[in-house]
């Protein structure tokens, strides 16, 4: 005899905590009310280089074209908050606390929601399941407050009032009717403006506005070409991603720390010396990160990243690992490292920068390696 809407939501809900999710609500597969505005957001190019996005606009308005015939959308939050390690100190990078561990999180969820697809099949045999994070057209913010977890925040990510904005939101959308939740009606930022005001790239047009080509988590993640000088210097010391947003936040104060092994961070890795990351080759780069998030911008992101980081602190002790970045055989490392240089005023410099660009074949390199040395001139170092 099959369940009722009732009996398997009350199946879903037991089975979300334990699977070890911290939270679940359950949505009707509607299209999300916020779809205009995703639509106006693209327009306006505020999603960059992200193309999967753009290619993908129509498949938005509705679930149905993430699974044929859905009708219910389970939406569920894994918290990946841990203890903070040291500060970076000098000739070191900052890495965002959703990657501070060392598995991707895709695979560790996947792996969770696997099992809670074969429970879903074993209660109800006759049902189509399918679980998704991040990667299917899906407005899982929109989707999470309609199932009532929390609000949208004016930094644009999904805020709840216990655990704050850090975890992960994941899917499971089945072509049966469930017992939904309420929806989350309240915005709980009231007058505050402070991921508003801390942003250090001013990456929000207005509350609730993400221009994510200014964001340094699409700088440093998304964006395959050199970052916009105007904005290397607000980079700081972020490597990977960014959380200023996220730390102000109020409601992360008291966010639950994670217990899961796989998110801890391992010694090294946060906060990460940047300057031997320029001895890695490809192989040694994806022996080192392959399993890790840091292996999606690749090698020459990182190195790039690595670069710029480097030249917002500018040491002696980083010279030659710029020296090499200036060498290497991709051009976006070059021309980062380029750059970064030209932050060094200090004696010898301007000489590897002119060696450099006398046997530079990219106009672009050249063109930073120029900018470097006028830069360096403000300073006598020329
Ligand atoms: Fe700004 Fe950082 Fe938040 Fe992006 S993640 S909006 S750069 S504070
Ligand atoms: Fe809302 Fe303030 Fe948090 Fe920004 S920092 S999301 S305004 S509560």
């Amino acid at each position: 005899m099959s369940l009722s809407p009732q009996q398997l939501s009350a199946q879903i809900r037991t089975d979300a905590v334990e699977l070890g999710f911290n939270s679940v609500g359950i949505c009707p597969a509607v299209t999300p009310t916020g779809i205009d505005h995703f639509h106006q957001w693209l327009d306006a190019g505020y999603g960059g280089q992200m193309h999967y996005l753009e290619a993908r606009r129509a498949a938005y308005a509705h679930p149905r074209h993430v699974l044929d015939g859905v009708q219910s959308i389970v939406m569920l939050t894994l918290g990946y908050r841990t203890e903070a390690p040291e500060e970076p100190g000098p000739g070191a990078g900052r890495i965002s606390k959703y990657a501070w561990g060392e598995v991707d999180y895709h695979d560790l969820i996947h792996a969770r929601l696997k099992q809670f697809k074969q429970r879903i099949l074993a209660a109800c045999p006759e049902a189509s399941v399918r679980g998704v994070v991040d990667t299917a057209p899906l407005l899982e913010r929109e989707f999470a407050q309609l199932a009532g977890l929390g609000w949208i925040g004016k930094n644009t990510l999904l805020l709840n009032r216990q655990a704050g904005s850090l975890f992960f939101l994941a899917a499971i959308l089945l072509d049966q009717p469930l017992d939904y939740d309420d929806p989350h009606t309240t915005d709980h930022c009231g007058t505050c403006t402070a991921c508003l005001d801390a942003c250090p790239t001013d990456a929000f047009v207005e509350p609730y506005v993400l221009d994510a080509t200014r964001c340094i988590s699409y700088l440093t993640i998304e964006l395959r070409d050199p970052i916009p000088r105007e904005l290397r210097a607000g980079i700081g010391d972020w490597l990977f991603g960014c959380d200023v947003c996220q730390d102000v936040c109020p409601w992360n104060r008291k966010a639950p720390l994670s217990e899961i092994a796989e998110f801890q961070p391992p010694a090294g890795n946060n906060p990460i010396e940047l300057r031997s990351l320029f001895d890695l080759d490809d192989e040694t780069f994806r022996t080192r990160f392959r399993k890790s998030p840091l292996w999606r911008p690749r090698r020459r992101g990182i190195l790039r990243n690595a670069a710029i980081v480097l030249g917002n602190q500018p040491a002696e002790a980083s010279i030659a690992a710029l020296r090499k970045g200036l060498d290497d055989a991709e051009e976006l490392i070059r021309g980062a490292s380029a750059w970064a240089l030209g932050q060094h005023a200090s004696p010898g410099v301007a000489e590897i920068l002119k060696r450099r660009r006398e046997i530079e074949p990219v106009a672009d390199v050249r063109e930073e390696i120029k900018l470097a040395l006028e830069e360096l001139a403000t300073t006598g170092q020329h």
